[in-house]
């Protein structure tokens, strides 16, 4: 195969590239690779751009770190928790979880026993996924706060391991069973705060308008009195060169709409919350590894990475695509050629590839072509990234990195080999 010729300088992707190469190349040094790196700014542009709904929501399974937990919270962001861990890393964060601060919701589709039992003691809101959850927590604590999470016959979600509604997800109650609902919310006089619906429809309004007409007929139908509703969560972000932003007013316009609509028909306030967790943080997170082997396979260009599938799952997964960046690990203003290159990471596992697509075909990317210790950064690593890591092939989880104020601070360490044998070792 034969290298693309090059005749200008090397071409630097602008877009989004909120953290300058020096600030990700000093990450790589401080903190050795692979880590991660998150821009505390573009976090707090994010959620400044959510002005005019009541409640900000932070669903922290999309990064449960709790310095930015911390962050959210001084900046009057509330969380969400879908397990006993992340109730306990919302507490930790400062959340108070006191009864009547619904600063923390516990939203799954399941009360297991240990999360069953915190919720009951801390009394926190619980938004309810299926039946027995409302009977279960009706028994151990009669009168408790709940949502339900409504799935109201449709949804949306990039592929068919994140849909969010309709007949083959797991989430929510079916809206056909709503009464059988409300006849446990009655039977355990539990009470009834609001109606939830997350279906993703962020990006396309059609299916925007279904979701926020389907809300406004539960209202009307519900027999109870109820405080709030929640959009859920599902706003997209950019994550190719040729992604758009979202348009956030007509998706304030919509929801403000069928707030007015709950308003006029229980004849009170309402308040509307927002309830993202990928568009609070993705875009402002990257992951920094070192290139640490490059070789010709055939007619393909591949380069190896420090990095796997264990630290970032998605593309494996979900065939998620990640911008990446070759950075050289010494700057310098010569011309660099660039290559379609598959780009893989250390695991003994041959689905460990970055670039793939929805069906695990592998689609190269065209890079610059490194030297062997030059960066390679992942781009819009914020979300599902750091918090869905593995310690599979015995890794341990790379350490977080936040930039802030001009200043790199770590918020993770790095897991240690001794962290991860302890927990063997102990067993005597
Ligand atoms: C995952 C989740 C969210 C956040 O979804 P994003 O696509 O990251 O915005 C919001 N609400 C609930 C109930 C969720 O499970």
């Amino acid at each position: 195969m034969t290298l693309q010729h090059c005749t200008a300088a090397p071409e630097v992707p602008a877009l989004r590239l909120s953290l300058s190469d020096d600030i990700l190349r000093e990450a790589a040094r401080r903190f050795g690779t692979p880590c991660w790196v998150y821009d505390a700014a573009d976090i707090r542009r994010r959620v400044a751009s959510l002005a005019g709904f009541d409640v900000i929501r932070y669903a922290q399974k999309a990064n449960s770190n709790i310095h930015l937990l911390r962050m959210l919270r001084a900046m009057g962001v509330a969380v969400d928790a879908v397990s006993l861990g992340e109730i306990e890393r919302a507490l930790a964060a400062g959340y108070s979880g006191a009864p009547g601060a619904h600063d923390i919701v516990f939203a799954s589709d399941i009360l297991d026993r240990g999360s069953l039992a915190r919720v009951v003691e801390l009394g926190l809101p619980v938004n309810v996924g299926s039946p027995q959850m409302l009977s279960q927590l009706g028994e151990a604590s009669p009168g408790h706060p709940v949502w339900l999470r409504i799935n109201p016959g449709f949804g949306s979600g990039f592929s068919r391991k994140t849909n969010t509604g309709g007949e083959w997800s797991k989430h929510g109650l079916w809206h056909e069973t709503l009464h059988e609902c409300y006849d446990l919310v009655r039977l355990h006089r539990l009470k009834l705060v609001g109606l939830h619906m997350h279906i993703g429809s962020g990006a396309d309004f059609d299916q925007l308008r279904r979701v926020c007409d389907a809300m406004a007929a539960e209202v009307r139908r519900c027999p109870f009195d109820i405080q709030a509703i929640s959009a859920g969560g599902g706003l997209p972000i950019p994550y190719r060169d040729t992604d758009v932003e979202i348009d956030l007013s007509a998706y304030r316009t919509h929801w403000a709409a069928t707030r007015a609509s709950a308003e006029e028909h229980l004849g009170h306030a309402v308040s509307l919350e927002i309830e993202p967790g990928r568009y609070l943080v993705g875009n402002s997170g990257y992951l920094v590894s070192e290139v640490r082997a490059r070789k010709s396979v055939g007619e393909n260009w591949f380069i190896l990475a420090d990095a796997g599938f264990n630290d970032l799952m998605r593309p494996a997964m979900y065939g998620s695509y990640h911008r990446i960046g070759i950075l050289q690990a010494e700057p310098s203003s010569a011309c660099i050629e660039r290559r379609p290159t598959v780009v893989a990471g250390p695991l003994c596992e041959a689905g460990d590839v970055f670039t793939v697509d929805k069906g695990g075909v592998v689609v190269p990317q065209d890079l610059a072509v490194p030297e062997i210790g030059d960066l390679a950064v992942f781009h819009d690593c914020g979300a599902y990234c750091a918090s869905m890591s593995s310690n599979y092939n015995s890794r341990g989880l790379a350490p977080e990195v936040l930039h802030e104020d001009g200043a790199l601070r770590m918020i993770r360490r790095r897991q240690s080999v001794a962290d991860l044998l302890a927990l063997e070792l102990s067993c005597g």
